[in-house]
């Protein structure tokens, strides 16, 4: 092995590149701050989500994104914990859930599901765990909002479970019920972790570890209680297997509270013991990149328009192999150019000494990126190909035209910049003709976001009339032509990778239509297709 061989395998094991998975309030924000607490903040890439003058970092490159006072412009954020760099790629998850969130989740090595304790499981969070299941993505729980009062410890582990299959393994365990927490038993050594407030409110919350004997005499019921809960858990059979916690099948479960940095330590622990580090990425061609090999990564994110006075595009890439180095002349996969990269560090943030370089895992923003599209590779030496990105079940369509018919031919291109950008989905038939495509999305962010820019860019004012249907399906020709006679079902073309969609209103009309044509196929969309 060559010495960058080496020192590129021994960065790639200490990074560590994840994304939390959330429902609107559960508090990512809040763990994201919290974990950046415990941390010595590297960089960051576009801006951590954040809402109005709470965070300081809103980008406004968007007039639309400064009236509502949110981010649609944020990518990475990288820290150092331990001897480990970790990489927390975000997941806009707000009016803003679009496709972009569920994209983020190609370019992770691992997923925090993060909880509130009243709630329990929510459905951002189920659509986006869905995401990792499809991609084999290891899930770590943690349970947030401890604080204050919420369901039983036990309840929140059976509707894991049962509603998604996968068997919870908690690591650590509450003292206390949600509300009137105490602390939590560490399941490694049995001890108790007592947590208090740092003096001023947010900073690092202070621990006391106490032995079972201390703990017994000072919580007495509430102590014996959670042993009881921790002897049932280990009789169930519900330890952390780290095999199955790999496959996906089981999720390490830590409980706390972000808002008083409370298990927020402890998940850090878990990030840097459990998490997987980069490993080689499959190709197209059914091999794998080795993380030794020369640079390699692929755009997961694309931002256009940071900067209003100049077309300006960013692509944000995940490092799959090799040592990136900005300057650095790379080949664009997709037409075999060349693509300079002497503006990343614009991108990269602060620390110019730490962030000139990066290794697997790592994300870098690269500004003027005009010509590069999702899923592209970038690469140097022997060509190379990623996957492309799938494209993600729809929810919201709607019909677009231009008002003004002498702006068609502008439309057209805008259209087709914003489908290969991944902006939107694009679907067409012969029954809509040209000047009316569908626009599909998986947020309705993305049609603001698509209009915003075919006006702002391509100067095309345009109409958009929401359609009727909430849910997508893949069929074939012969199913097209069947389900033509079934009123309130379209089906139409998307361009991105040619699959004909059937759209119904909701589930039930699509089992109803299922049930008259039993031999259609209608298969469900999935991440991966
Ligand atoms: P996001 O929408 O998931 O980013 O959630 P935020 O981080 O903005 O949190 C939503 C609300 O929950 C805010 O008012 C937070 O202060 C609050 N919150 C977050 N974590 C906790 C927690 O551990 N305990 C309590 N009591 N509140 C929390």
């Amino acid at each position: 092995m060559s010495v960058t061989s080496r020192e590129v395998v021994r960065e790639a094991a200490r990074r560590r590149t994840f994304a939390v998975i959330s429902h609107p309030d559960a508090g990512k924000s809040t763990l994201t701050e919290a974990l950046a607490l415990h941390a010595r903040v590297i960089g960051q890439a576009g801006a951590v989500h954040g809402k109005g003058e709470r965070r300081g970092t809103v980008s406004d490159w968007m007039a639309m994104e400064r009236d509502r006072g949110i981010s649609i412009t944020s990518a990475a954020l990288q820290f150092a914990y331990r001897d480990v760099v970790v990489n927390l790629l975000d997941t806009p998850g707000h009016a803003d859930f679009s496709e972009d969130t569920y994209r983020v989740l190609t370019a992770v090595d691992c997923a925090v599901m993060l909880l509130d304790a009243a709630k329990g499981l929510e459905p951002q969070t189920l659509k986006l765990f869905e995401v990792c299941r499809q991609r084999q993505i290891p899930v770590i729980t943690f349970i947030n909002k401890w604080d204050r009062p919420g369901q039983d410890a036990l309840a929140l582990l059976d509707e894991i479970e049962s509603r998604i299959q996968l068997t919870p393994t908690p690591l650590n365990w509450p003292v206390g019920v949600a509300g009137h927490f105490h602390g939590l038993v560490d399941r490694d050594t049995g001890g108790m972790i007592r947590f208090e407030r740092a003096p001023g409110g947010a900073g690092i919350a202070i621990e006391e570890h106490l032995d079972t004997a201390e703990a017994a005499r000072r919580y007495g019921g509430d102590w014996s209680g959670a042993i009881e809960e921790l002897e049932l858990l280990t009789l169930s059979g519900a330890e952390h297997d780290e095999e199955s916690f790999q496959a996906a099948r089981s999720t390490p479960v830590l409980f706390g509270a972000a808002v008083t940095n409370i298990g927020v330590r402890q998940l850090l622990d878990v990030l840097v013991e459990l998490a997987p580090a980069p490993a080689a990425r499959p190709t197209t061609d059914g091999g794998s990149r080795p993380l030794d090999s020369e640079f390699s990564g692929f755009v997961f994110k694309i931002q256009a328009n940071m900067d209003p006075s100049h077309r300006d595009q960013v692509a944000f890439v995940r490092v799959c192999s090799g040592r990136f180095t900005r300057g650095m002349i790379v080949t664009h996969g997709t037409t075999g150019r060349p693509f300079t990269t002497k503006y990343a560090q614009q991108i990269f943030g602060r620390d110019r000494d730490t962030l000139d370089e990066a290794y697997p895992g790592d994300v870098i923003g690269l500004v003027n990126a005009t010509a590069l599209g999702i899923g592209d590779t970038l690469h140097t030496g022997p060509k190379v190909r990623f996957p492309a990105l799938p494209a993600f079940p729809p929810e919201h369509f709607a019909v677009v035209r231009a008002v003004d018919s002498s702006t068609f031919k502008r439309f057209r291109r805008g259209i087709e910049q914003l489908d290969a950008e991944g902006v939107v989905q694009v679907l067409r038939s012969e029954l809509r003709g040209e000047q009316a495509p569908v626009l599909a999305a998986v947020g309705t962010m993305q049609f603001e976001v698509a209009t915003h820019r075919l006006a702002a860019e391509f100067g095309v004012r345009t109409t958009l009339d929401r359609l009727p249907y909430e849910f997508a399906v893949r069929t074939t020709l012969d199913g097209r032509d069947a389900l033509q006679s079934e009123a309130g079902v379209e089906v139409l073309r998307r361009t991105q990778d040619d699959a004909l969609l059937a759209l119904f209103p909701n589930p039930y009309r699509l089992r109803s239509v299922a049930a008259r044509h039993p031999g259609v196929p209608l298969e469900p969309l999935t991440g991966n297709s």
